[in-house]
């Protein structure tokens, strides 16, 4: 198939004046091409322009593409590898030897202080038990394979999933998950049935957020959580990585947002008490350094590495940066967010009864 641009007005307001971001090639996948992200004169959006029309984006994603590779886990590695988006082979290997001799569980707290030190906070497993549903039902829009549905399913949630790659949508079914290949628009989903959303680094690649977002909203049941991430297009990394920040992923992201705009575009959409958290994550970094590095040497088996790594990661660095992570999530600055919102709830609700802190200082 071969990839077909179109030029587009602004995605969120209609509007067309707009300013170049950002020009680059395809850094992580070779599409050929070079690719654009301009912001919206009117609204401040920034969208990819122009974009890949909704019949070939598909030649945008490789049959190997990373996020679809992500399988199901059992239990026990999931444990062994909290946050992390490995695979069950990955996630075993990649665990050194000081973990696998190591007898953590009979070391009181060990065992929680290094899940809290890997926990990126990329993906939030709410409790099912504190929705007062009888049947605490959960939906993820952009399952891949499943593995976050079925930590959900762990957890107590009656999970159901929609995904549009077919082949990792049918290794979800394979893992006895209620998964349906396709996209909001072509697949029909009970509307106000589930307490709880959630859609992993999948709003930057829709055709609209804001559709996308508002068909995520009728799926909640009135108290319902969402909870998304995207990249955080508004951060230092960005600016000092210029077209070299890996999460611009031209051409497949087609959108990028701040802390600001999301939060915008959440609060537009009818969600309320919107709570932004700075994950602790450096992949980001690590990739960038991977695409400034392969520009300039094309051969570098180190900038290979790097580019590979935000695929692949390793226990050992990512413990080794800990301090990173923490700091820079501290200081606002992560460069991936994690968003939670919540649809207006019916009054006296248990949903209702939950107190929660608003984190909504935007950094941008
Ligand atoms: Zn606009």
């Amino acid at each position: 198939m071969t990839l077909m641009l179109e030029e587009i007005d602004c995605p969120l307001c209609g509007d067309g004046p707009s300013r170049l971001v950002v020009e680059s090639p395809d850094n992580q996948w070779g599409v050929t091409g070079v690719f654009r992200a301009v912001q919206c004169q009117r609204c401040g959006h920034v969208y990819m322009n122009p974009r890949p029309t909704q019949e070939t984006i598909a030649a945008c994603y490789p049959d190997n593409y990373g996020p679809h590779q992500n399988l199901p886990r059992s239990q026990e590695s999931a444990a062994a590898v909290p946050g992390s988006t490995m695979g069950l082979a990955d996630a075993e290997e990649s665990r050194p030897w000081y973990l696998r001799y190591l007898p953590l569980r009979y070391i009181p707290g060990l065992k929680r202080l290094y899940e809290w030190l890997l926990d990126d906070r990329s993906q939030w497993v709410p409790e099912a038990h504190r929705t007062g549903s009888e049947r605490p039902a959960a939906f993820e829009l952009g399952c891949a394979a499943g593995a976050y549905l079925s930590q959900l399913q762990q957890q107590g949630w009656i999970v159901r999933g929609v995904e549009p790659g077919e082949q990792p949508a049918a290794t979800a079914r394979a893992a006895g998950l209620d998964v349906t290949t396709g996209t909001l628009d072509s697949v029909s989903v009970e509307t106000e049935a589930f307490d709880f959303a959630a859609s992993w680094m999948v709003i930057e690649h829709v055709p609209s957020p804001r559709i996308t977002l508002s068909d995520l909203y009728r799926l909640l049941k009135p108290g319902g959580r969402l909870a998304i991430s995207v990249p955080n297009a508004g951060s230092w990394e960005s600016r000092f990585f210029g077209s070299a920040w890996d999460a611009w992923d031209l051409p497949r992201h087609l959108h990028h947002f701040s802390p600001r705009s999301l939060r915008r575009l959440l609060l537009e959409c009818g969600f309320e008490r919107v709570t932004i958290i700075h994950q602790r994550n450096v992949l980001n970094i690590i990739g960038s350094l991977g695409i400034a590095l392969t520009r300039r040497q094309p051969d570098s088996r180190l900038g290979q590495w790097l580019l590979r790594y935000p695929h692949a990661p390793r226990l050992w660095l990512q413990l080794l940066l800990v301090p990173v992570t923490f700091g820079l999530a501290f200081v606002r600055q992560g460069g991936r967010l994690t968003v939670i919102a919540r649809r207006p709830g019916l009054p006296h609700t248990p949903a209702d009864q939950t107190v929660e802190t608003d984190q909504t200082q935007g950094t941008v």
